[in-house]
């Protein structure tokens, strides 16, 4: 059975795998295997305590280096003061209460004005609020999106071959071997300078497919501070759960 713990640190959370052996006699080692995924190394007779005491010390080196695991996203209820993020600002929401009708979204002067059928309650509401939400995003990513591909697009030299929203919780956007490139509708979440590096990053995949130096070279050619915008990303990722 795979030996496991946990540590709570600030606001991040690090989840890790013990690997015993009988090889090591003293010393204990943390590695990052990938983001989220921290291994200790541990020789056999360690107690769990001391594992746990060891990852706790070396929390902030491991937050650092990509170990925490996303933190859970908040949870929406879509009531009025509530927000949410556009173009990297906190949109807030005023909620307002309706006879009949679908649910309505509408934003204006930097707030959304959200009208609910008085009728809808609990899951229901809750769905049905979120989808116009779905809804109104990607508009605005169909709006938002093409001009800055086509602006990255000629400053690297480069030319998709269609550009498509779609709903993928687990990713920012791709790049198909024919060309194509998609983008999560939640991609306009992001501050501008984020969208952009979300936008170069898969338009540098249609000249290079793998993340090796040239690759990065040839995307720094269209965002020189690519290494901060990628950091400040993974960052911000974790806030834009829907
Ligand atoms: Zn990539």
């Amino acid at each position: 059975m795979t030996e496991r713990g946990e540590v709570a640190f600030g606001d991040s959370r690090i989840e890790y795998r013990v690997v015993r052996s009988a090889r090591r006699r003293k010393t204990m080692e943390v590695t990052i295997d990938k983001p989220g995924r921290v291994i200790v190394a541990a020789p056999l007779d360690t107690p769990e305590s001391r594992i746990n005491e060891f990852v706790r010390r070396r929390a902030g080196w491991i937050i650092r280096h990509d170990g925490a695991v996303a933190s859970m996203p908040p949870e929406r209820r879509f009531v009025s003061g509530e927000s949410l993020p556009y173009l990297g600002r906190a949109v807030r929401l005023s909620v307002h209460r309706v006879e009949q009708g679908p649910v309505k979204v509408s934003f204006q002067h930097w707030q959304f004005d959200v009208d609910v059928p008085d009728a809808l309650h609990g899951d229901e509401r809750h769905s049905q609020v979120r989808s116009a939400f779905e809804a109104w995003y990607r508009k605005r990513a169909a709006l938002k999106l093409p001009p800055r591909v086509e602006r990255m697009a000629q400053l690297l030299g480069v030319q998709p071959s269609a550009v498509l929203i779609r709903n993928q919780s687990q990713r920012w956007a791709s790049c198909a071997p024919d060309g194509t490139l998609r983008f999560n509708w939640r991609t306009v979440m992001a501050p501008p300078a984020l969208i952009d590096y979300i936008v170069a990053h898969e338009l540098a995949h249609l000249r290079i497919r793998e993340h090796n130096a040239e690759y990065w070279a040839f995307l720094a050619q269209a965002v020189p501070d690519y290494r901060l915008r990628r950091q400040r990303l993974r960052e911000y990722g974790q806030q834009l759960c829907f």
